[in-house]
């Protein structure tokens, strides 16, 4: 599944591909994929003769910034867009694609069919669902140490389903958070507000470094996952932690470990995070 880099790529590539395009029509093979406006002729009609200012993205989000309205779109576990000239042969599991006026077409697959596209009117998106719940934008400026601790620091959750609930801190999923605790040496089952504030600190340091590093390398490429070029295997990270179940911590050697947290796969190394349990208060009194 794309996270936060991947989607970052892909809306890169896209803006290098897709801006200054104006929609001529919208074939939609996969009524479901639209989730709004629930009247796919309304979809196609509002989109016709719109032109595609910029991609933006909100967390994992696809933002198309049209003239009057704003594409969202979400890609979920498989879906991937490409340009093509008019007259390629379709893949198939294209489900939706715009025809633009200059011959050209973006194509949207999706072999598992999970992914969504809203269509509001301009700006309104992130008023609406599925934007308007979403957390902190982890690589923006607002994203500092403190707005990181207030919006985290003090829950009684374990701290990695709560770097993976969007409406905390978006864009970070399963592969990331992993990387992002081994690097901060936080065991993922510790609750948030067990955490020092070194180690928010260190943590909040890790996302941020995870992240950034991800992105510059390209997003990083994983089962079919592919960038908006469909250009497959462009780059293959070496993650420290994932998929790396009983393989040597590249810090200290020991066995990487595998639990289920949350119903998540999570990857740790036992001796770099250890779980520390609280100081009692029995303990504090001797
Ligand atoms: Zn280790």
């Amino acid at each position: 599944m794309p996270e936060l880099p991947e989607v970052e790529t892909v809306r890169r590539t896209l803006n290098q591909l897709v801006i200054g395009k104006t929609v001529e029509r919208v074939s939609v093979k996969l009524p479901r994929i639209i989730q709004y406006p629930e009247d796919i002729e309304r979809f196609q009609l509002l989109l016709s003769g719109e032109t595609i200012q910029s991609v933006e993205r909100r967390g994992k989000f696809l933002r198309f910034m049209f003239d009057h309205y704003t594409l969202v779109s979400h890609l979920r576990m498989e879906g991937r867009y490409g340009v093509y000239r008019s007259g390629e042969p379709e893949e198939r599991h294209t489900h939706v694609v715009f025809y633009f006026t200059d011959g050209t077409e973006l194509r949207y697959k999706d072999v598992r069919q999970f992914g969504t596209m809203h269509l509001y009117p301009k700006d309104q998106d992130l008023q609406e669902a599925p934007l308007k719940k979403l957390g902190l934008e982890p690589l923006d400026e607002a994203f500092t140490f403190e707005a990181f601790r207030d919006r985290i620091g003090s829950r009684p959750t374990k701290i990695k389903p709560l770097l993976l609930n969007q409406e905390y801190i978006v864009g970070i999923g399963n592969i990331y958070v992993d990387e992002s605790l081994f690097l901060a040496g936080i065991h993922p089952e510790r609750e948030a507000r067990s955490l020092s504030r070194h180690e928010l600190a260190k943590l909040y340091e890790a996302v941020v470094r995870t992240l950034k590093e991800a992105v510059a390398a390209g997003g990083s490429t994983i089962k079919s996952y592919v960038n908006g070029q469909g250009e497959i295997g462009m780059f293959q990270h070496q993650f420290k932690m994932y998929g790396r179940k009983d393989e040597p911590c590249f810090h200290c050697g020991h066995k990487i470990e595998k639990m289920v947290i949350g119903g998540r796969g999570t990857h740790y190394c036992p001796k770099c995070q250890p779980l520390k349990r609280r100081r009692s208060k029995g303990a504090l009194k001797r």
